[in-house]
């Protein structure tokens, strides 16, 4: 059967049929509403004012490839600059390839690229030493929370370094599905009521931070990538597969079968979500050692090196960090539906079109 016509332009063959609306579009105007409903996005939620010297979080995989890619579409009609900041974890044989397909990025899209970099701004630290010190420790399969608390400092740092007002991560509505099914799953309330929106207004001295994309579904990003080919790393990270996230990725694929809905409802029930009065932890105050917001004397990124420098990293996380425990990485891991990518970037399969 042949495909129809694009039910935007009428005059294209339609190339797929949007996940959730299933309206069938040509490409181009496909892509043309994606980039036109990020930018209300951030228009409505007044995320990025103009003016605003914008960091995004770039870790040359399709998430924040499409961000970057949507945002220099956009910028001008914003009025904000960019800046790409990578962050350099020290992780062997995995990052260097990330790396390299951002710094192909910053060069095609002419956008300035900074890498700050774990072992720099961590006394030595790398995420390889961390994986060894926790080794056999009880904590050897949370790689990733201790990632994501340094990952979150490290970006923040690359941000304030180059100027930055406000940062951007490329989050997507199906990641921040996983976050809201792994709070529930952990009884995490403090985290569940905090989820919501669409970003932080900076508290503590903080930039203010923001996901453009989470409104956005992973498929639908796939597919702009496809689309606007897009040169990204697919790769996964070699300490993804022990994350609590897999499991949450895992029941969000078979409710979403079940219920289409289920990942923007999972999202929109974070947003509505208010603590009773006697659920609510008490207001953070200032890390003793770095200032950063903290809900005890150490904020969780000092409080991960102190227990790391010491030689006990389960001082760090432990049941009184409660939530803390295997936050999983929001996006090194890649879907299994996603187009198989070499490390040089191009797409080795394309995905397949519903016509
Ligand atoms: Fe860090 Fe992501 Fe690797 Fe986890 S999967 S260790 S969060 S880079
Ligand atoms: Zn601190």
């Amino acid at each position: 059967m042949p495909a129809p016509q694009c039910a935007s332009c009428h005059k294209a063959r339609a190339a797929l049929r949007r996940p959730r609306s299933g309206q069938a579009l040509c490409g181009t105007c496909f892509c043309a509403a994606f980039e036109a409903e990020v930018l209300h996005t951030v228009v409505a939620g007044r995320l990025l004012p103009p003016g605003a010297v914008v960091a995004v979080g770039a870790s040359g995989g399709k998430d924040s490839t499409v961000l970057a890619h949507v945002l220099r579409e956009l910028a001008p009609r914003l009025g904000i600059s960019l800046r790409l900041v990578a962050v350099d974890e020290g992780i062997g044989g995995y990052r260097d390839a990330a790396l390299a397909a951002v710094r192909r990025q910053a060069a095609r899209w002419e956008l300035p690229l900074t890498v700050v970099a774990y072992a720099d701004l961590f006394g030595g630290w790398t995420m390889d030493a961390v994986a060894r010190s926790t080794a056999g420790s009880g904590r050897s399969r949370s790689c990733c929370t201790f990632c994501g608390v340094l990952r979150r400092r490290a970006l923040e740092e690359g941000a304030r370094f180059v100027g930055a007002t406000h940062v951007v991560t490329g989050h997507n509505a199906d990641d921040m599905a996983e976050t809201v099914l792994m709070n529930f799953l952990r009884g995490d309330a403090g985290r569940l009521a905090r989820g919501g929106g669409l970003g932080s207004p900076g508290e503590g001295g903080a930039l203010p931070r923001c996901r453009p994309l989470q409104l956005a579904s992973q498929k639908e990003v796939v597919l702009y990538a496809h689309f606007r080919r897009l040169d990204y790393f697919s790769e996964e990270c070699v300490y993804a597969p022990e994350a609590f996230r897999g499991h949450a990725r895992d029941l969000l694929k078979l409710l979403e079968a079940a219920r289409p809905s289920a990942v923007l409802d999972l999202v929109h029930s974070a947003e509505r979500l208010a603590l009773a009065p006697a659920a609510r932890p008490p207001p953070p105050g200032a890390c003793t050692r770095c200032g950063a917001l903290a809900s005890r004397a150490l904020c969780q990124a000092c409080a991960l090196l102190d227990g790391l420098n010491r030689g006990r990293p389960r001082l760090a996380i432990g049941k009184g960090r409660r939530g803390l425990d295997e936050e999983g990485p929001p996006r090194e891991r890649e879907p299994e539906q996603e187009p198989e990518r070499e490390r040089s970037g191009r797409p080795a399969s394309e995905p397949v079109p519903a016509f």
